[in-house]
């Protein structure tokens, strides 16, 4: 965070209601950016308290502890390790539990408590503790663990969200009390004379009070990733230091005949459970309510029904996306026609016009009109990730994924690339493990998405002969699977290969429980959607505009003195397709082919346009149809053949299964990974991947004699 101003940080599990909270406090008044360097999400927001008062509210991505394990806690980790040097501290800490998990969840909040700040335990889903006829004791919960507050709440039905106003009120106030010291955790002589270097070491060189330099010294013993957080902290001969007081420390515990790995998690547990029942806090749990959601699991994670519902769902999210999508696209692109209409009529000729049109309107329009597809495809995704479902998908793809270096959750971002790469890409977030994340983005690109659609439908249309196969398999039909199919395959062996090479940071972690199932809350959902939308446009279209802007001029000068008829030819556009021409000759393009290529930088489907355009084709009537006839009809003078065979349009899609061509998702990439190094490498790759399959295709079809 780079402001100063006093805040307050929402921290707990994942799906305990973090984001619910936040947003009830903040309403539309949130600020979303990653954090520097990284494709985590941080949002920041202003919670009106009433009364006058506001507060700033960060919310902190979710973790089970501050172990790190994830991304997600390592995040979380580094920044409460930056607090415990006096940097941009909060105020106070609202801990965020499931209070229907209450025991798991509370394993968060005693790792806060050691923190020396004031934590207010907001203690969500109550309305779930309610249903089940449990009871939780407050008064005695708030004195065992020592906080500021407890708060009980559901964000589902929005009550208790006042009260924790009012106590946010007076912790910025500074009037707050803790009735007690907060809860510490006991550790045994034994293994408080074990960690005591370690402890000695924070004491002097973090300056960590006594008690948190245990627990500091007890974390790392458990993870050597929890003993990372502190390399900026520390200098190399340092962190060599702690590394061999941690190695020893560790042999020690081990021949006490402890796991290492799981210590401060059984001290933690044994700590929580025996408060608990000491308190009479929880209520034995209704057997009832927790055997509907195994019930639910029975047929939805079932073997064989499982991956069949799966597939339905995918199938109806895909059918929606296309059908619900296309009315609104339509508008979309009618408003962008009237705007560019109204520029039209409201400026003088020329060529600041020009570009204000064609390369502005039409440059953001492009984009504009993915928005309804992602919109709709984010809906489902939350759809399915708030409601548990999602981490169902993830446990039972993630073998058959995980060997080609993916996880289970890549699977519906994948899918999603058929209809467009951006949305996929955008749902990638869900992916914790980053490695696991940008391999995910890095092929999603090659999933054949719906701008490749007019490309095939044209070659396919005009080249592929209409014949049957074996009785029944039209051979259209055949070569458009195959384009489909080979971009899949080719995606999955490239995450195969290059998963090799990229350095894993954070291990993936399916320790994660399935959570229950539960019905999503709307108004967090449609908040949600508007702030991806709106992130979307705005990060997205900055980067499309400069593109765009570059393209119009490319394709727009040098201006000639007849300006009646287009020349593009003339232009740079056409100069640099005949330029490359030599190059693209091996894959049995020419020159006007090769603009197209140029030009499907802005979409793919742009190519259809553009040779349309250099075939002079009048835009009267069937766009298609008259370019099908134009492309047939073009003769090469040299060799007195036709230029397009149906090797040459085999070839072409081919290319364009591979290749990168649209900035809209270099863009997204750019934002998603936070760095230019990736869409460059994406780029590369796939480029040459077009190339050398294209050329394969054309050289190895006129060896064998095809044409
Ligand atoms: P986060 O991961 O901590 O940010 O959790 P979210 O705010 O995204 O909430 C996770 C899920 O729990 C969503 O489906 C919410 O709709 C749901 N949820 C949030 N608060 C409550 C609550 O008080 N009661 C119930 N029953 N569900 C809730
Ligand atoms: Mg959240």
């Amino acid at each position: 965070m780079s402001n100063s101003q006093p805040y307050v940080a929402l921290m707990g599990n994942p799906n305990s209601g973090k984001t619910a909270i936040f947003n009830l406090l903040t309403g539309l008044n949130q600020k979303v950016s990653n954090y520097p360097g990284i494709t985590v999400e941080q949002r920041l927001g202003t919670a009106d308290l009433s009364e006058g008062k506001t507060t700033q509210i960060l919310d902190l991505p979710g973790t089970y502890s501050l172990t790190p394990e994830s991304l997600d806690e390592k995040i979380v980790a580094s920044q409460v390790v930056e607090w415990m040097q006096g940097k941009n501290k909060p105020a106070a800490i609202i801990s965020v539990v499931d209070a229907a998990n209450l025991s798991r969840n509370l394993y968060l909040t005693t790792q806060l408590l050691d923190l020396n700040i004031p934590v207010i335990l907001a203690l969500n889903m109550m309305d779930r503790v309610k249903k089940r006829k449990q009871e939780i004791d407050l008064e005695n919960l708030k004195s065992m663990l020592g906080v500021t507050a407890v708060i009980p709440m559901s964000a589902k039905q929005h009550w208790g969200i006042e009260a924790l106003q009012e106590s946010l009120r007076e912790v910025s106030a500074k009037n707050s009390h803790s009735s007690k010291t907060p809860l510490q955790l006991y550790i045994p002589e034994k293994i408080e004379n074990i960690l005591e270097p370690i402890s000695k070491f924070f004491e002097e060189y973090i300056a960590y009070p006594p008690n948190l330099a245990k627990t500091q010294a007890l974390r790392i013993i458990t993870r050597k990733s929890a003993l990372e957080v502190y390399e900026p902290h520390l200098s190399p001969s340092r962190i060599e230091q702690l590394i061999a007081l941690r190695d020893e420390a560790v042999e020690h515990i081990d021949a006490s005949a402890v796991n290492h790995r799981i210590l401060e998690a059984r001290l933690r547990y044994e700590l929580i459970d025996r408060e608990l029942q000491s308190y009479h806090l929880e209520k034995v749990e209704n057997p009832h309510i927790e055997s509907r959601s195994e019930k639910v699991d029975k047929i939805l994670t079932h073997r064989i029904w499982g991956p069949l519902i799966f597939i339905g769902l995918l199938y109806g999210i895909f059918q929606s996306i296309f059908t619900w999508a296309s009315l609104p696209m339509d508008w979309i692109d009618l408003g962008i026609g009237l705007v560019g209409d109204a520029v039209i009529t409201a400026m003088p000729p020329g060529i600041f016009r020009d570009l204000i049109v064609e390369g502005v309107v039409a440059g953001v329009g492009s984009i504009l009109i993915f928005l309804p597809q992602i919109l709709i495809l984010m809906f489902f995704m939350t759809l399915l990730e708030d409601s548990g479902y999602m981490a169902r998908v993830a446990f039972m793809m993630d073998a058959v994924m995980s060997k080609v270096g993916l996880h289970g959750k890549s699977v519906l971002p994948l899918m999603s690339g058929y209809a467009c790469a951006i949305p996929g890409i955008m749902a990638t977030r869900t992916i914790d493990n980053w490695k696991e994340r940008l391999i995910t983005i890095l092929i999603l690109p090659l999933m054949s998405c719906s701008a490749r659609l007019p490309v095939y439908t044209l070659m396919i249309g005009a080249f592929i002969p209409q014949k049957t196969i074996g009785g029944i398999f039209n051979l259209q039909g055949i070569i458009m699977v195959c384009m489909y199919f080979l971009g899949t395959i080719t995606a999955l062996i490239i995450a195969a290969v290059i998963s090799r090479f990229i350095e894993n940071r954070g291990k993936s972690s399916f320790v994660m429980e399935l959570p229950p199932y539960r019905i999503p809350l709307a108004t967090s959902l449609f908040r949600q959607l508007f702030i991806r939308g709106k992130l979307f446009v705005v990060n997205a279209g900055k980067i499309i505009m400069a593109i765009s802007i570059v393209l119009w001029f490319l394709a727009s000068f040098p201006k000639m003195e007849d300006q009646s008829s287009l020349h593009i030819q003339d232009s740079y556009a056409g100069k640099i397709g005949q330029f490359i021409e030599p190059a693209i000759a091996p894959l049995g393009f020419d020159w006007k082919i090769g603009i197209g290529l140029i030009t499907s930088f802005a979409a793919r489907e742009v190519v259809v346009s553009t040779l349309a355009t250099l075939y002079n084709v009048e835009n009267e009537g069937d766009d298609v149809l008259g370019i099908t006839q134009a492309l047939k009809r073009d003769i090469d003078p040299v060799s007195g053949k036709p230029r397009y065979t149906p090797l040459v349009a085999l070839s072409i899609m081919v290319f364009y299964v591979y290749a990168a061509q649209c900035m809209a998702t270099f863009a997204i990439v750019r934002n998603e990974t936070n760095s230019w190094k990736w869409p460059l490498f994406m780029m590369i790759y796939m480029t040459a991947l077009a190339y050398f399959g294209s050329l394969l295709v054309y050289q190895g079809g006129q060896i064998m004699g095809l044409s």
